[in-house]
């Protein structure tokens, strides 16, 4: 008996410090995370937007709705190929962005919007999220694609955001495709500013409602085969910007974000507010330190936090297991996305085209 006691005894020293140790311990309550999703590790996982606003079919012709679906059934093809081969994400973001900057359809290189003095000038930034790099040009004028710019500016320069004219320069010098600004006119944007400003004159408002103002900015956020997360965004900004107004788009933690703990973020809508609840960033954060899913996080701040304080846009974002969440707060958002298990391409609710 003596003997019994004296070996519990042992053992509960034994024990101790692994009891306190629990005791101190914060207890993981993971509740909000969806056990399912996360348990299944997608090889890859890639989203893509052309940007969100008052898109909505009764303004659709079928020809129009049939070009964006191209295109950006076009854009997913290409990355997910890429994606396939195991090609890295940074390469990944520039091939699906320059293809979308080409395409005059959306508000980014060559479709870039108006600004109030009849210029272009355009915003990108690219982030990578094993290293935390980052690279963005705002204000271009001439760099035929920002996107490849500002991966310039985070590869090739000690710095993460370049500007205006020395933006230009330092795009020059390192070899990036410049074009005369006339290369950036297209009709319809010219359209939107004049619009714009008639409107500008009976309300007030620089930046009033209207579907052709603004909408088209592009972004994409992948995972690749070597589980590193990255995204990118580019945009002309908004239609009658004055000042050298510069938009989310090339703010890193707002219209960009990665960062291989979490998750990879492009943001498309009205800027300011992007800007100032850093949007991007803040459902990297939210997964972070509250332990969110990405589709609560990103949920959360698009449809409650942006919402409520009258924002309107959208996110795309990919978590570093491969999940996919696509919230907009706006009537639709040009989207796509693609991982082993499913693949889409959206513009206004959930369902397909409608
Ligand atoms: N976020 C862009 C900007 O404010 C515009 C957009 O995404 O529609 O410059």
């Amino acid at each position: 008996m003596k003997n019994q006691q004296s070996n519990a005894f042992i053992l509960l020293l034994f024990l101790l410090p692994f009891i306190s140790l629990n005791c101190h311990k914060r207890p993981v309550v993971n509740k909000s995370v969806d056990k399912k999703k996360i348990l299944i590790k997608q090889e890859y996982a890639i989203a893509i937007h052309g940007g969100a606003g008052t898109i909505l079919k009764k303004n659709m012709t079928p020809e129009k709705e049939k070009q964006y679906i191209d295109a950006m059934t076009q854009a997913l093809e290409i990355g997910e190929q890429m994606l396939k081969k195991g090609e890295e994400g940074l390469d990944v973001i520039e091939a699906v962005i320059m293809y979308l900057e080409d395409n005059e359809l959306f508000n980014a290189g060559k479709g870039a919007v108006f600004t109030h003095d009849e210029k272009n000038e355009l915003d990108a930034s690219i982030m990578e999220g094993k290293t935390m790099n980052a690279g963005a040009v705002g204000g271009v004028t001439n760099v035929k694609n920002p996107i490849s710019a500002a991966r310039a500016v985070m590869e090739q320069s000690a710095h993460v955001m370049l500007v205006g004219k020395g933006a230009e320069k330092f795009a020059k010098d390192k070899g990036q495709e410049i074009v005369d600004p006339k290369y950036f006119y297209t009709k319809k944007r010219f359209k939107s500013l004049e619009n714009a400003k008639a409107k500008e004159k009976t309300t007030g408002d620089i930046f009033n409602e209207n579907p052709d103002y603004k909408y088209g900015t592009v972004g994409c956020a992948v995972l690749d085969k070597n589980g590193n997360l990255a995204a990118g965004t580019s945009t002309g900004g908004m239609t009658n910007k004055r000042w050298n107004r510069i938009g989310d788009a090339p703010i890193i933690g707002a219209g960009t974000y990665a960062n291989n703990q979490t998750c990879a973020v492009s943001s498309t809508g009205h800027g300011e507010y992007f800007i100032r609840f850093a949007v991007a960033h803040d459902i990297s954060a939210r997964m972070e330190y509250l332990n969110e899913s990405l589709e609560e996080a990103a949920n959360h701040v698009i449809n409650k936090k942006l919402v409520e304080k009258g924002g309107s846009g959208g996110i795309i974002s990919v978590d570093k297991y491969g999940n996919v969440a696509l919230p907009h707060n706006s009537p639709g958002m040009y989207r796509a996305w693609a991982n082993p298990e499913s693949r889409g391409v959206r513009i206004y609710g959930d369902a397909e085209y409608e």
